[in-house]
């Protein structure tokens, strides 16, 4: 099982949301925007108001930052052993970003999908074109940063990256950044709060 979830769905107990639990159909989210912007720290909160919604577990072959659990936080796969999941036609789209590669494994968000489970995938710019190819249906989501200068200074201060890969990120934030448009909403991240409710409403709208 490489989808997570904090709770069963029977243990919801939700106020504003759309009944998750009755039969529906599944709905794959995917959730982009440069490393540092507070991507994790906003689904963190998203699912811990929302914990029906499942949070896919890529692969990479980044090493683990301090704190980082394999199999939670990701698979923390060799170079090789991302190549035969590649070869084998296991990922659903993978790239390569600041000098790692990283993929979303196919079957246990295919196996949530059906399940009528609404899947999220946190992945970069180009997972998310090619996931706009396979699935047109998905919900493209991008946050932005305030401005250049507040991603540096989250970053550095998030105090988990080496200098070079701290500048590595910010050279992919800005094509990335130019990219914004691309998606279906763009969310920025200043008040965390605000960009939460903004992330709610894009999710449930519908
Ligand atoms: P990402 O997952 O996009 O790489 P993180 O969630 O790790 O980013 O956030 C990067 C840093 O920015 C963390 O230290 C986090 O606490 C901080 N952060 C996230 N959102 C905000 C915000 N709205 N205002 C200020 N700091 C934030
Ligand atoms: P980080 O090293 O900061 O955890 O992630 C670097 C970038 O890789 C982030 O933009 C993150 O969203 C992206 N990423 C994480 N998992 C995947 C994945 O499975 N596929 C793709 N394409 N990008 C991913």
């Amino acid at each position: 099982m490489t989808v997570s979830s904090t709770a069963p769905l029977n243990t919801l107990s939700l106020d504003k949301t759309p009944d998750l639990t009755a039969p529906r159909l599944g709905r794959l989210i995917v959730f982009t925007g440069p490393s540092g912007v507070g991507k994790g720290t906003l689904l963190r909160s998203l699912r811990h108001r929302y914990p029906m919604l499942k949070l896919s577990v890529s692969a990479t072959t980044r090493a683990p930052r301090p704190g980082e659990v394999d199999g939670q936080d990701y698979f923390f796969v060799s170079r090789e052993a991302f190549q035969e999941m590649v070869a084998r036609g296991e990922l659903l789209e993978w790239a390569e970003f600041a000098g790692n590669l990283y993929g979303t494994p196919k079957a246990p968000v295919l196996r949530e999908i059906e399940a009528g489970h609404w899947v999220i995938l946190e992945i970069e710019l180009e997972g998310a074109r090619q996931v706009r190819e396979t699935f047109p249906d998905a919900l493209q989501l991008f946050v932005l940063p305030p401005s250049i200068e507040e991603l540096e200074s989250r970053i550095r201060l998030r105090g988990k990256d080496a200098d070079d890969a701290i500048e590595r990120r910010l050279q992919r934030a800005r094509v990335e950044i130019d990219a914004a448009s691309e998606f279906d909403e763009q969310i920025v991240n200043d008040d965390l709060e605000v960009a939460l409710e903004h992330l709610e409403n894009a999710i449930f709208k519908d």
